[in-house]
């Protein structure tokens, strides 16, 4: 019980500082959007600058968006939870984005039961987050992605693996190097938030988040958490 506290404290730690940011950021942000589009309903000589204002802000909009979805439940939600069960909620939620992005999803559970000591909606994040990656780095020629979860039992820790793969373009060495540091992204509209956050997520569980990857060939980012 008091691993299980010392876990939802630092769960709960990473959340609100990530509330906190969100909340002090959007009250500022709706009062300027509105004057914006105050602004631009009286048509001026200033039309092509509030578009470029209004487009920034929308971006920082999701930026605090995501940090928001990191942050809420304010009170992380720990339960038992079979693994297994996550993983055909998400494939359902990207499963119009995948179809239009001309994306195969394959998942392949195990038999037996992957029971973990987890917020499960932190955990779908995380899914969320990688898939996504995965999903915009084939967004010109689709693909496949193929989600694999795994139990090893081992001499003082049982763990699942949760590995997913895409043959996508893959991440060049240099930018390897900097994947899941802070607002780091190689997209014009990403927020370089995801792969922080689901790291975080993932560590506050007392597991690991590894991506490795191979240009031309593909992406693959493994999961390992503790089995209950
Ligand atoms: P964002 O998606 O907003 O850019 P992320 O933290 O999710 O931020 O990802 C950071 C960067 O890592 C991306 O901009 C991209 O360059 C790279 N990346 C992540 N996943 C993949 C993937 N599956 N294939 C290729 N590049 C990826
Ligand atoms: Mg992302």
């Amino acid at each position: 019980a008091e691993e299980l506290l010392i876990k939802s404290e630092r769960l709960s730690a990473a959340g609100d500082l990530a509330a906190g940011i969100a909340h002090e950021i959007r009250n500022p942000l709706t009062a300027l959007k509105g004057f914006v589009q105050l602004m631009q309903s009286s048509r001026s000589e200033y039309d092509q600058y509030l578009t470029i204002m209004t487009d920034e802000l929308n971006r920082i909009d999701t930026i605090v968006s995501e940090l928001l979805v990191f942050a809420k439940p304010a009170e992380p939600h720990l339960v038992r939870h079979d693994l297994r069960r996550v993983v055909p909620e998400v494939v359902e939620l990207l499963s119009p984005q995948s179809v239009l992005g001309g994306v195969t999803l394959q998942t392949t559970l195990p038999d037996d039961a992957a029971d973990v000591i987890c917020d499960p909606n932190r955990i779908k994040q995380v899914m969320v987050n990688v898939i996504k990656n995965a999903m915009e780095a084939m967004a010109e020629d689709g693909g496949q992605i193929s989600i694999t979860m795994q139990s090893a039992a081992g001499a003082n820790r049982s763990t699942v693996t949760l590995t997913i793969c895409d043959d996508g373009p893959g991440i060049p060495e240099a930018v390897l190097a900097h994947v899941g540091e802070p607002f780091y992204t190689t997209k014009a509209a990403g927020t370089g938030l995801g792969l922080m956050v689901s790291r975080k997520i993932i560590e506050a569980h007392n597991g690991v988040l590894h991506v490795t990857s191979r240009v031309g060939e593909g992406t693959q980012v493994e999961i390992v958490l503790p089995l209950a």
